[in-house]
């Protein structure tokens, strides 16, 4: 046996012996989804156990150094990891923007006390961040951002306010940008900065949407009063660790919305509804518009994964997300909605359902996620915005 076959092997049976039956079958359902943090909800009781024992060997983030408390997996080990958990369809553990933006992120830029004090506490779950980066006058345009931290001692004192904070009502710590030049050029006077949001000074207010629902918030700053110790790289070298940053949060985006075994259930789920709804002749889907458009969908996703690999393939030789993370988050997260608008178009009158009898629970979700998908090509930066990044900085055309 090779030891790639003996390692699938035993975490077969570790995972077989370890992963709680409550949570099988539930790899897509976002119910179980855990983010952790000091306040933690689980929906399901037995998320709690698998997170204990999944973060007792590091298997929050694979990975990461152990030497941080991750489970200093290759990538290839990884990866067999990940498609044991898949075989049972369990969940992940554990998901955040600790474990997809900022860890990542530390370990790359972050000293040496950051990474010790953070990147354990991250794989544990035990605290769960939030990203304050757009602005009322800065999204596209992030680098006119104007939250103002002004140097005091030891310390920075912070005004301004973020908007769009996903989840910030619920999170412990945020990364945030600020700015700490006002008199260079733009970009060249930001910083990226830690924040416990427990900090005096700090308010978090939940934006109510037409849904019922508040999944972004306004965060507010008088006069917080920050470290420099939580200065990430250098003061006023923040615009290169936000992009850093944005590479990771594109590609996870992208390849989680588009590629990967989670991708491949939705369009499972697609193919079977068209059979079901459409009825099928000599075995295909019947309706000849509808068969096409699967079809397509089909290539186009066996198309994209092959990309996501052949990137993957680089990060296992070592090289860092870069402006191709921009082709992923653009492509990813068209084909997302591509699907969902299919699966739409063949629901009939169940895809119209928000709330009440008559609709069952899965038909609820799919309505929701088909709307959560419009959000996926803003959130991260737009589409718009990919396609400028790519043209300059991967096709190297003109401005
Ligand atoms: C679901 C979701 C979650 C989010 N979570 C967070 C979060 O946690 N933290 C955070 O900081 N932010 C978050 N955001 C905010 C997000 O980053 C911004 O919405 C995004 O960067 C766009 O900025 P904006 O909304 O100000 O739109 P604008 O920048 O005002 O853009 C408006 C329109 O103009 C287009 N446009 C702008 N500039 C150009 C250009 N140069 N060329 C071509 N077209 C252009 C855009 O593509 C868009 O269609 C989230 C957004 C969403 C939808």
């Amino acid at each position: 046996m090779s030891d790639l076959e003996s390692f699938r092997a035993e975490t077969r049976s570790w995972l077989e012996k370890n992963a709680p039956s409550e949570l099988r079958q539930k790899a897509t359902d976002p119910d179980a989804i855990v983010w952790g943090g000091r306040r933690p909800t689980y929906v399901y009781p037995q998320s709690k156990r698998w997170l204990d024992v999944m973060r007792e060997r590091g298997w929050t983030a694979p990975t990461w150094p152990k030497e941080y408390g991750g489970g200093g997996l290759s990538k290839v080990e990884a990866k067999v990891l990940a498609e044991e958990i898949f075989r049972l369809e369990m969940p992940p553990p554990l998901y955040g923007f600790g474990l997809q933006m900022i860890g990542p992120t530390l370990l790359q830029y972050g000293t040496e006390e950051q990474r010790t004090e953070h990147i354990p506490r991250i794989v544990r779950g035990e605290i769960r961040w939030c990203q304050g980066y757009s602005e009322p006058n800065a999204g596209s345009d992030l680098a006119s951002l104007q939250t103002r931290a002004v140097r005091d001692g030891d310390h920075f004192v912070v005004n301004g306010q973020k908007v769009w904070t996903s989840y910030g009502n619920f999170s412990d710590w945020m990364f945030l940008l600020v700015r700490t030049d006002p008199d260079v050029k733009k970009q060249s006077g930001i910083t990226f900065i830690l924040l416990d949001l427990e900090t005096e000074g700090v308010s978090v207010k939940p934006i109510k949407l037409i849904s019922g629902a508040s999944p972004f918030c306004e965060t507010f700053f008088q006069d917080v009063r920050i470290s420099v110790e939580n200065v990430v790289s250098e003061i006023n070298a923040g615009w290169t660790v936000a992009k850093a940053l944005l590479g990771h949060e594109r590609s996870m985006i992208g390849s989680v919305f588009g590629a990967g075994r989670r991708a491949k259930k939705r369009t499972d789920v697609l193919v079977e509804t068209a059979r079901r709804t459409l009825g099928e002749r000599e075995g295909r889907i019947q309706d000849d518009v509808q068969r096409d458009r699967v079809a397509e969908l089909l290539i186009d996703q066996a198309c994209f994964e092959l990309t996501v690999q052949r990137s993957h393939d680089g990060a296992k030789a070592g090289q860092k997300p870069g402006p191709e993370s921009s082709i992923f988050k653009v492509y990813g997260t068209e084909l997302n909605q591509r699907r969902h608008e299919a699966m739409q178009s063949m629901r009939g009158p169940s895809a119209v359902g928000w709330e009440g009898p008559g609709f069952s629970e899965e038909d609820l979700q799919q309505t929701r996620d088909w709307l959560r998908s419009r959000g996926n090509t803003i959130e991260g930066g737009t589409s718009e915005v990919q396609l400028n990044i790519i043209a300059k900085r991967v096709l190297g055309l003109p401005d």
